[in-house]
């Protein structure tokens, strides 16, 4: 699990978290939705080593891994993170782009991870091809492979299918779910969109202003929203 305990941050004087409280379960999906500048690329940040917070404490599995007096820097976290543009190596092929993350193992080791990450999103036989010969829902399932491949205890996804075209977002998010579920990951998943949100997520946490609103299921986001904000964002989906 990886828990934010009343964590606050600034850029300047400008307030962009405030006393943010929450935790995503062990392979839980939690998605962080609102609107564009609410700080929730932050968030993230601060839970990869990124960005350091002002205050409070982020625990992964009950360990401390920052707060006043600790922090853990990002690769020795096991947080995984992947980002909307996805960006693979285009000079190096499939399986090295997955093996990249390995290189703390051996190489056999690390090919054999990489190999087997591969494999469970189902693009073994395009290990020695380059990216620009994969469609691009292939390449979002090989930058997946890519960040599932160290076995990160959570993983960590910002917008990860805003640069999809939409006839191409469907298919890939659900390829997505599954592979998450299968992969039993912890996943926390930033997005704008009520609707990938009520989707994708187990929970969702609605973020205003650096503020969390309401934390929940679909469901009770969306049958007890707990304000006229959190109403708001979902009724434009009947
Ligand atoms: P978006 O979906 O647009 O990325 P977001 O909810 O992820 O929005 P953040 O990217 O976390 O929001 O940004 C929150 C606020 O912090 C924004 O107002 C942004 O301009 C500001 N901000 C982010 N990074 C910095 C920085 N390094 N220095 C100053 N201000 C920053």
């Amino acid at each position: 699990s990886l828990a934010f305990e009343d964590v606050s941050h600034r850029f300047g004087s400008t307030e962009i978290l405030s006393g943010i409280s929450l935790a995503a379960k062990p392979g839980e999906i939690l998605c962080l939705l609102g609107p564009s500048g609410s700080g929730k690329t932050t968030m993230l940040r601060i839970a990869a080593g990124i960005e350091r917070q002002m205050a409070g404490r982020l625990l992964l599995n009950g360990r401390e891994i920052a707060g006043p007096n600790v922090f853990v820097t990002p690769e020795k976290r096991g947080v995984g993170l992947m980002f909307q543009d996805f960006a693979l190596f285009p000079h190096m092929n499939i399986l090295d782009n997955v093996r990249f993350g390995l290189n703390a193992l051996s190489v056999t080791a690390a090919k054999r991870e990489a190999m087997a990450a591969l494999e469970r999103v189902g693009l073994d036989h395009a290990a020695r091809n380059y990216p620009h010969m994969l469609s691009g829902g292939e390449q979002q399932r090989v930058a997946l492979a890519r960040a599932l491949s160290p076995r990160p205890s959570v993983l960590l996804m910002d917008e990860p299918f805003s640069g999809l075209d939409s006839r191409l977002k469907d298919v890939v998010r659900t390829d997505t779910l599954q592979i998450l579920r299968e992969s039993r990951a912890t996943a926390i998943i930033v997005t704008h969109d009520a609707e990938e949100a009520m989707r994708l997520g187990d929970r969702i946490a609605l973020i205003k202003d650096g503020r969390l609103v309401q934390i929940g299921t679909a469901a009770e986001l969306y049958g007890r929203p707990a304000s006229l904000f959190a109403a708001g964002f979902f009724s434009e989906l009947n």
